[in-house]
């Protein structure tokens, strides 16, 4: 409370909520399929420490971020789950062994000279490999297995903790053909590598939507995102999910305007017959996103719509409130539980993913 008098804009987490999803998740696979939880992005905007604590205590198995100093951070803040980074570069190379991280090795290039480096410190160093198998990212192609069985015979410093790939289209039923030939690909692309090794790495493949639309190919772990932190992706059985974040903004003033006053930048914000408007303690610096000017996006107050007038401005938005009774101080959701991030999204364009990584430091985390 105090701290959202100070900033204004507070972004609240429930962790009985993320508890609950996890175990959901947890329910759609087998009892032995290990559990690895996306934890990027600052665990996608819900605060990356915070979150890797609760996951530890839930027995999650694996952690994922994509960049080495995420990885760092976490070790830093007492997290000791195995983490797996999905985008490591050559000059982290040192950070990796001090911080028992574990890299993912996307290319022959990056293989070598990793293998180089293990060998020159005289180490071992668990990998995991990234096959492409359509989603055209990162990753090795079919066409490099005989090159990728070779540096693997020469290098065997890095051990190969998995064997993965990414659906593209999970969350998309138009898309269910595409992901089905990705999954067969990557059988055959792990069993062709299976077949010189002479320990079995982990293999996985399924992403929150995968895990529901494709549980038959959830081998030997998942690895869980957005669903963790309550969005539902195919409208299936993870409507079950509860909603883990909300964000809240309080109003700053209150201002009754005559007829033909403009509101904001650039006179965006037309009221021709006057109203009243709200001035709320939350901008695009904030990660409210810009697009949603002029009418776009809309929050609550007191439990009715109030659409945004005018441009969104860097610390501060105005929404209509003619037809709603408020006052300095009181509060807004922005999104939680009554109004989603899908619905959000579709407003301007972009999806959930955005709009929770997007929310700035600035913005004070508030758990319960
Ligand atoms: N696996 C990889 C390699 C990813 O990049 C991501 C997220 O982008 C995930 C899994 C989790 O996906 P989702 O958040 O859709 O569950």
């Amino acid at each position: 409370r105090l701290q959202q008098r100070i900033h204004g804009t507070t972004l609240e987490i429930n962790l009985n909520a993320l508890t609950h999803n996890f175990n959901f998740y947890k329910r759609q696979v087998k009892p032995e399929t290990k559990m690895m939880v996306m934890v990027k992005a600052f665990a996608y905007g819900g605060g990356a420490a915070e979150i890797a604590n609760h996951l530890q205590t839930m027995g999650a198995d694996y952690l994922a971020v994509a960049f080495s100093d995420e990885g760092v951070s976490l070790r830093k803040q007492g997290i000791r789950l195995p983490i797996m980074v999905l985008n490591p570069v050559e000059e982290s190379f040192d950070l990796l062994r001090e911080f028992d991280l574990e890299p993912v090795v996307f290319s022959p290039d990056f293989f070598g000279k990793l293998g180089r480096y293990a060998q020159n410190h005289q180490i071992q160093l668990p990998i995991h490999l990234d096959l492409d198998t359509g989603m055209h990212r990162l990753g090795f192609e079919k066409l490099q297995l005989e090159e990728l069985k070779v540096l693997i015979h020469s290098f065997p410093e890095l051990g190969i903790a998995s064997l993965y790939t990414h659906l593209v289209g999970a969350d998309e039923e138009e898309h269910e053909e595409f992901s089905l030939g990705q999954l067969r690909l990557f059988m055959e692309m792990k069993e062709e590598l299976e077949e010189i090794l002479d320990y079995r790495p982990l293999v996985h493949a399924l992403n929150s939507a995968g895990i529901i639309r494709y549980p038959e190919f959830q081998m030997d772990m998942v690895r869980l995102g957005i669903g963790l932190y309550g969005v539902e992706v195919t409208g299936k059985r993870d409507a079950e999910l509860k909603s883990v974040s909300t964000l809240k903004t309080t109003i700053s003033q209150v201002k009754i305007l005559p007829p033909g006053a403009t509101v904001g930048y650039s006179r965006k914000g037309k009221l021709p017959h006057g109203g009243k408007i709200a001035t709320l303690a939350i901008g695009y610096a904030d990660g409210y996103d810009r697009r949603f000017s002029q009418g776009k996006g809309y929050v609550l107050i007191n439990g009715k719509k109030a659409s945004v007038i005018g441009n969104v401005c860097m610390d501060m938005t105005m929404v209509d409130i003619s037809d709603i009774d408020a006052k300095a101080g009181d509060e807004a959701i922005i999104y939680g539980e009554q109004i989603s991030l899908k619905e959000l999204g579709d407003q301007i364009g972009t999806i959930p993913y955005e709009l929770l990584t997007n929310i700035s430091t600035r913005v004070k985390r508030v758990y319960y």
